[in-house]
């Protein structure tokens, strides 16, 4: 079965209830698409967003999960919370919690795990510095990342997103080369690397989204910036089919 794009939106801590509007907007390009279209605004917007997309074709997802379902733990959200809030998804591993929270692979598998627990699925993110590329060590980087990350056991459905950290929110973008030689190196590190999506994610754009879509190992995006205007997210998702 081929593989069915995956257009997601990582609003990180943007938006208020004055913002919902935006999923109005939304709900005609997702319903054009055969892609599934995919947003995670911050949890405080979550059941909110789930009761304007009703009866759409807009998913939802978190950002990030605890790894116990419930608990003493000031402040956090776990992955049952977000699956009753209406995510579908939980971004983990992203390189702004793992540079500002410290967040390890091992800690990101068992955020993976306690999602997965959940019923929601995990778009697991790996991704090297700048640093570490001009070093010539992205893959080993990219490759330790993947082996400490990925939930274990058959039948667990997960996406990876790979999102070299020089890229994100600094306009960017990897080259169409490098994307499709990682994707490849990613699909070679996967049990399932016919059925599991690898998604690309780093300053993408309506001007650069067509390029990197057509890619054969790519299949969606996730985009940061450009998921806040709704023109600019539409376009993209117009550039995966
Ligand atoms: C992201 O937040 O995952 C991201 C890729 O951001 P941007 O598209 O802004 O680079």
């Amino acid at each position: 079965m081929p593989r069915r794009m995956l257009i997601a939106g990582n609003w990180k801590m943007h938006g208020l209830r004055a913002d919902l509007g935006f999923f109005d907007s939304l709900a005609a390009p997702a319903a054009r698409s055969n892609a599934e279209v995919l947003i995670c605004p911050p949890a405080t917007l979550l059941a909110a967003a789930a009761e304007r997309c009703a009866g759409t074709d807009i998913l939802l997802g978190g950002q990030d999960c605890h790894t116990n379902a419930t608990g003493a733990h000031t402040g956090d959200v776990s992955a049952p919370m977000l699956k009753d809030a209406g995510a579908r998804y939980v971004i983990l591993g992203h390189s702004e919690r793992r540079s500002d929270h410290a967040e390890s692979s091992e800690l990101v598998c068992a955020k993976a795990d306690a999602a997965l627990a959940a019923g929601l699925t995990p778009i697991i993110c790996v991704g090297e510095t700048l640093e570490q590329r001009e070093a010539g060590e992205a893959f080993d980087v990219v490759g330790a990342q993947l082996s400490a990350s990925l939930p274990a056991g058959a039948g667990t459905e997960f996406v990876i997103a790979y999102e070299p950290v020089w890229a994100i929110g600094t306009g960017l973008t990897a080259s169409a080369d490098d994307v499709a030689r990682m994707h490849a190196f990613i699909r070679t590190r996967l049990s399932k690397p016919a059925s599991t999506r690898v998604i690309y994610g780093g300053s993408v754009k309506p001007g650069n989204a067509a390029e990197l879509m057509a890619l054969d190992d790519v299949d969606g995006a996730l985009v940061g910036g450009a998921s806040l205007d709704i023109d600019a997210f539409a376009a993209i998702i117009a550039t995966a089919g």
